[in-house]
Formats: C-alpha cells, sequence, structure tokens
C-alpha cells in the first residue's frame, strides 16, 4: 500500500496522517479530490473485492457517482445501502435496518464496510461494522468538514438512545479514513462553519500555535480554500490523532477528556434546542466553549483577555458565542438538569473541562451548581 500510496502522493497534492494505536494502525489520507482516487487507494486494504457502501442521501446524491466510479476502475464489487439524513438516523431503529440489510445482502467477515457522509453516517457506520458478525472491516469517508476532523478519525462509533446521545457504542477503528477537501465544495455553510468550531477548540485545549493558525486563516477556510481546508484538517487531525494515541480508550483524566471541551454545556444545550437544525453540535460546541472560557474568567483562574480573543475569533466566523442571542429563549433551571444527565457525571460530580486561558484545558469537577446558575443567567438565561 505505501507503494500505491506514495506513488499517488507524488502525482496528486494529498497528504497521509497514520495513527498507530496499541493494536491498529491506519492512515488518514486528505486531499483535493482524492474521492475519484478511491478505489485505488483503498484497493490493497480489502480482504475480499467487495464493499458495502453505507451512505448518507444526500451525499450519494451528490458524490455517489464518482465513487463508484473509482471502484469500478479497480473491479471492486459493491452494495449501496443509502441513509436519510439527520441524527434522527443513528438510532436503534436504523442500526437494526442497516445491520439486517448487510446480513441479508450476504455480508461476510471479509467484506469491508464504506460510511459515505457525515459524523452521523461514519458513527452508525462502524457501529454496525464493530458488530455485524462480530466485526468486519470499514473506511471512512466522511464529508462534513466535522467529520473530516473529528468525528471518523478515533474510533469511537454508536448510537442514540431516548436516555441521552451517543449512550450506546464501541470503540472500533476504521481501517483508513479518506478526506476529500473537494466534496466540501457542496456543504451548506452553516455546517461547515459548525465543523470549523471543532478545530477551534483542538487549538484551544492544548495548541496555543493553532488558534493563532485560526485567527489568522479562519475566513479563509469557512470560504472554504482548499488548501487551507486542507491545512486545517491535517492539524487539526494531527492534533487528535496525538491525544487517541496516548488515551486510545478514555481512561485517563488529561486525555480523551479534554476533547470535550465546551461539550457538556454544548450537549445541554443541545438536548434544549432538539436536535432538528436550530443548533448544529459545532455551533454548541463553540458557544459552550465561549461558556466555559466566560465561566473561569468569573473565577478568577483564566485572563480576561484569552476570552475576549475567543469570543471574537468565534464571532468572526459566524458562530454563535452567547445565550443572548439563540433562537429561542432558554431556561437555567432546564440546562442544569440536562447536565445531571449528561454521561461525563461521575459518582454524581460534573466533570468539567476547564481552561486556565487559551492552550490550557484541564479537568475538574470543583464546579458548584451556583457558579453555573450565576454563569447562564449572566448570559441570557
Ligand atoms: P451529519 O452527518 O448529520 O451531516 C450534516 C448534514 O450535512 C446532513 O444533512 C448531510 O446530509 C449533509 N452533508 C454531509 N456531507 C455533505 C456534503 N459533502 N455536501 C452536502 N451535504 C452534505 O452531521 P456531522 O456534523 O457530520 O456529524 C454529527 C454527528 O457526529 C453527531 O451525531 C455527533 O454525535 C457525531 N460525532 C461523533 C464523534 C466521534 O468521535 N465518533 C465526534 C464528533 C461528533
Ligand atoms: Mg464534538
Amino acid at each position: 500500500i505505501n507503494l500505491v500510496i506514495s506513488a499517488l502522493e507524488n502525482s496528486s497534492k494529498m497528504h497521509i496522517l497514520p495513527i498507530t494505536l496499541s493494536k491498529n494502525h491506519y492512515d488518514v489520507i486528505i486531499g483535493s479530490d482524492i474521492l475519484q482516487q478511491c478505489g485505488t487507494l483503498i484497493l490493497p486494504l480489502l480482504k475480499q473485492k467487495k464493499v458495502f457502501i453505507l451512505a448518507d442521501q444526500t451525499v450519494a446524491d451528490l458524490h455517489l457517482d464518482k465513487l463508484i466510479h473509482s471502484l469500478d476502475l479497480v473491479h471492486v464489487n459493491y452494495e449501496v445501502i443509502l441513509l436519510p439524513p439527520g441524527e434522527k438516523t443513528k438510532s436503534f431503529q436504523y442500526y437494526e435496518k442497516v445491520t439486517q440489510t448487510l446480513l441479508e445482502k450476504g455480508v461476510e467477515r471479509n467484506s469491508t464496510i464504506l460510511a459515505f457522509g457525515g459524523g452521523v453516517t461514519g458513527d452508525l457506520a462502524g457501529f454496525s461494522a464493530a458488530t455485524v458478525l462480530r466485526g468486519v472491516p470499514f473506511i471512512q469517508i466522511p464529508t462534513t468538514l466535522l467529520s473530516q476532523v473529528d468525528s471518523s478519525v478515533g474510533g469511537k462509533t454508536g448510537i442514540n438512545t431516548s436516555v441521552g446521545k451517543n449512550l450506546l457504542g464501541a470503540f472500533y477503528q476504521p481501517e483508513a479514513v479518506l478526506a476529500d477537501t473537494k466534496i466540501l465544495d457542496t456543504l451548506p455553510q452553516r455546517e461547515l462553519q459548525a465543523g470549523y468550531a471543532e478545530i477551534v477548540k483542538a487549538g484551544l485545549i492544548n495548541d496555543p500555535e493553532l488558534f493563532k493558525w485560526c485567527e489568522k486563516n479562519g475566513k479563509k477556510i469557512i470560504s472554504k480554500e482548499h488548501a487551507c481546508l486542507a491545512k486545517a484538517i491535517e492539524m487539526a487531525c494531527q492534533f487528535k490523532a496525538r491525544v487517541i494515541q496516548n488515551d486510545e480508550y478514555e481512561q485517563q483524566s488529561t486525555g480523551r477528556n479534554l476533547l470535550n471541551l465546551g461539550h457538556s454545556l454544548g450537549h445541554t444545550l443541545e438536548a434544549e434546542l432538539g436536535y432538528d437544525g436550530r443548533l448544529l453540535h459545532g455551533e454548541a460546541v463553540a458557544l459552550g466553549c465561549c461558556l466555559i472560557f466566560k465561566l473561569c474568567t468569573q473565577m478568577g483562574i483564566c485572563p480576561e483577555k484569552d476570552t475576549q480573543r475567543v469570543i471574537h475569533h468565534f464571532e468572526s466566523v459566524n458562530l454563535p458565542v452567547t445565550i443572548k442571542r439563540l433562537p429561542q429563549p432558554i431556561r437555567a433551571s432546564n440546562l442544569l438538569n440536562h447536565l445531571k444527565h449528561d454521561k461525563k457525571s461521575q459518582n454524581n460530580k460534573i466533570t468539567f473541562i476547564l481552561v486556565n486561558g487559551i492552550g490550557k484545558a484541564f479537568t475538574s469537577q470543583d464546579v458548584s451548581e451556583k457558579q453555573l446558575y450565576n454563569l447562564l443567567i449572566e448570559d441570557g438565561c
């Protein structure tokens, strides 16, 4: 595979980021228009010339032809299973449908599943791959910025339940991740901005240089300049690779946990506004990060100027920075109730990711309900 890839790498602008974990090794391949080479790129990884494409319907309408053509070129057989777009698809119901269909269509241990869509598709396809026949190989072809920089790398797969999001799942690593920046040309602007929030978040956690780079290049990214996008994806994946290589199964307080900066509050806002597009995940994360910086400044542990920089940057790329400007009024008590149900609560205490400044995140269980309540009221609840 290395020979094939290096030949392709030389012939077009492609970047390869290797990820090495305890039991797996895989490459994240980043480039513009690499979908048309997908067949050639993945061929060396296939144990059988048969793949099952789980595709988001919207993505399939726009890009499936190209993917299929690339498979035809190298004589790989395929079946396509289409999934309706939207968070609701990450459910028991679709998990059952997908796994049942895979079995009916004759999936075998050596078949490979291709996830072709955003985080919803990747999470559902990954969990299906992890469990059908006790595990079949899968490859991620993420098509949203969020999934290219975040959900496709790291091996978290799963579905939502009526009790909460992402509560049923498995750690299951892909055989490869193919991130094509050209696919993002058709991504709605708001989705792009939301994905960008996770890149900024990476910088805020422990990569101040990345945040500085974002301050300089954020506008270019949200106007989809390909070279800039590729660079941003590469840096964000590099950051995520570093974190997961050190803490594959989220067992350390200073490891994967930190990736949840802005997420506890973000999730509660998402839960409150429903998952119907009023507040996208990345938008909730941007607002969640702003709230954490504001909280830490109020607590006297983070310089005001850092908080202002963070707010200013998110605002400059049209991401929400205050509860005041959400599409509907929010009650602080509702948010606090959601927080208590957050899966990250341990021994009845909620673990927060706090900051001592930009690039200085740490975990803490010492945030009182009163501090949170005051923060939320002050921010517009
Ligand atoms: P998504 O998969 O719902 O995609 C967003 C929308 O964009 C959908 O309507 C989809 O049809 C459309 N779309 C996708 N690609 C497109 C393209 N190229 N052109 C046009 N339209 C396109 O959302 P997402 O933001 O990618 O993922 C969110 C999900 O990811 C959530 O369920 C979240 O829990 C999960 N997630 C998982 C992890 C992880 O580690 N596994 C990390 C972060 C988020
Ligand atoms: Mg996230």
